[in-house]
């Protein structure tokens, strides 16, 4: 069978070769329980978690006792936000976000409201951005706790992170990041951006699905958080339960690979989009980047396609795996609530859609995607 042309990257990634081939001995040879302190089958467990601990951190500007393992973004960003809120709230009880966030940040959030805590959801610009004069006029006395998203997941668009984080840090509001789609793309540095708490996905790096870590700043001001799931006590008490030693190992050479491949990868990346999008326009009339036309990922596009619903297109582009947006809200069917935010009319939300290339997008792969978007547009404009 032929397979569609993948150009889905940010909804998930394949795990590289390199990253299984350093999983595949903690299935099997190497099972042991990272917390069985009494044997050698522990022993060697708690050195691969070890190393791998060292391995996100020190992608991210981090030490390895700042980093909290999870089971993928959306426990991270749970963990972060409801941990953080409850341990604040003695504090204050106001939270500053933007529209745009993940739905597992928004989520999160909104779950907050029903133990007194007030959330102030901030629009943005045309492009996605929060600006930062408007956020830091969002700060009250009471706030405790600000988020948001570095990468925008479904237009690439990045945020200040960095004016945003010192903004927080100058009112001594914690400050949690879900860079998601951003880590292992572009750099990120938690002292550079001045960031409390962030999140992470194994996934979205070429790395295993279920596996993901928080960032929990040490240095510094200091961050405690309440645990969501109590236990055995693992992960300083953070997070208990038995170690997914396999998808930790996964995920820490998935981030030591993109360490060494991202100065490469950044270039190769933007370069392939950009030709994608130039073809694109050559050959589809009618198409709106959306997003910041520079501030953003390298690897993403998301446009708009006058006089389709981008729904028939992609039915009718049955040689492409791409999408309308996040797949993580896909099943629920709403149009865009992230492409509503930046000002999109309804009927531009529903002609949008998202192209992600990736590690294994080759140059041939463009212009076939190219060709058979062109007839699939053609076929539902007529
Ligand atoms: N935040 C963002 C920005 C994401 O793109 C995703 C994944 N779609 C998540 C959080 C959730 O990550 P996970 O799939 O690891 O739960």
């Amino acid at each position: 069978m032929n397979r569609p042309l993948y150009f889905d990257y940010q909804a998930t990634t394949p795990v590289d070769r390199l990253v299984f081939e350093a999983m595949r001995p903690y299935f099997m040879e190497e099972f042991g329980n990272a917390s069985s302190r009494s044997h050698a089958y522990g022993w060697a467990a708690e050195a691969a978690v070890d190393k791998a601990r060292t391995q996100v951190a020190s992608l991210i500007g981090a030490t390895a006792r700042e980093i909290v393992f999870t089971s993928g973004a959306t426990e991270s960003n749970a963990l972060a936000l409801v941990g953080a809120a409850r341990a604040r709230k003695d504090h204050g009880r106001h939270i500053v976000t933007t529209a745009v966030e993940h739905k597992s940040v928004l989520e999160a959030l909104d779950g907050l409201k029903s133990e007194g805590f007030d959330i102030t959801v901030l629009p943005v610009d045309s492009t996605g951005r929060v600006n930062v004069v408007m956020f830091e006029k969002a700060l009250r006395a009471d706030t405790i706790l600000a988020s948001v998203i570095l990468a925008q997941n479904e237009v690439g668009t990045l945020n200040s992170i960095a004016e945003i984080g010192a903004v927080c840090h100058h009112h001594g509001v914690w400050f949690h990041v879900d860079a998601v789609q951003a880590v292992g793309k572009i750099p990120v540095d938690v002292e550079a951006l001045s960031v409390d708490l962030l999140s992470l996905s194994g996934h979205k790096i070429y790395g295993p699905k279920g596996v993901g870590a928080l960032f929990v700043r040490r240095r510094g001001p200091h961050v405690d958080l309440i645990p969501l799931q109590k236990g055995g006590g693992h992960e300083r008490g953070l997070r208990a339960g038995t170690l997914n030693v396999p998808g930790i190992v996964g995920l820490g050479a998935a981030c030591a690979l993109a360490s060494i491949e991202m100065p490469r990868e950044m270039l190769a990346m933007a370069e392939l989009r950009d030709r994608l999008w130039t073809e694109l326009q050559k050959a589809i009339p009618g198409l709106t980047l959306n997003g910041h036309p520079r501030d953003r990922l390298p690897h993403n596009l998301n446009f708009q396609i006058a006089g389709v619903t981008a729904d028939a297109v992609l039915a009718a582009a049955k040689g492409l795996a791409l999408s309308t947006g996040s797949a993580c809200v896909s099943e629920t069917l709403e149009p865009s609530y992230v492409l509503s935010a930046m000002g999109l009319s309804r009927d531009e939300v529903l002609s949008s859609v998202r192209m992600s290339v990736g590690r294994l997008t080759k140059p041939d792969d463009v212009s076939a995607a190219v060709a058979i978007l062109k007839d699939a547009v053609e076929a539902c404009r007529r």
